[in-house]
């Protein structure tokens, strides 16, 4: 199976600065169509085509803005309280009786 690999974008911490957009060697990045809470227009992952090499998340000078996730696939699944749906969750490194949905990025 092949190895699944996804960046997240926390649209409200993004300042739109452009960094991961520019650095993306596979491109796969753009801006979103609407605006965040702060009025900037936030990177907005295509959907498809990441690698999981992280340049998005050391070129970001927001330390919230960007996750990177390796091997989806290989994630735990579990329900999240916020989506109310089963998704893919990853460790919360805060707690760790915690997951964290990679949907919304949200403690569940
Ligand atoms: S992890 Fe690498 S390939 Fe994936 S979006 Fe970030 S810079 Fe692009
Ligand atoms: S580098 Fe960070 S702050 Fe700048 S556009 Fe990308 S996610 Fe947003």
């Amino acid at each position: 199976m092949a190895t699944i690999n996804r960046v997240l974008i926390q649209a409200d911490d993004c300042k739109g600065c452009g960094f991961c957009v520019e650095a993306c060697p596979v491109n796969v990045l753009d801006f979103a169509d609407n605006l965040n809470v702060m009025g900037y227009r936030p990177a907005h992952y295509k959907g498809e085509g990441c690698t999981g090499c992280g340049t998005c998340f050391y070129t970001c000078p927001e330390t919230s803005a960007i996750t990177v996730i390796r091997n989806v696939d290989g994630l735990e699944t579990g329900h999240c309280s916020h989506c109310n749906k089963t998704v893919k969750q990853i460790p919360d490194y805060r707690d760790s009786d915690k997951k964290i949905c990679i949907e919304c990025l949200n403690p569940c």
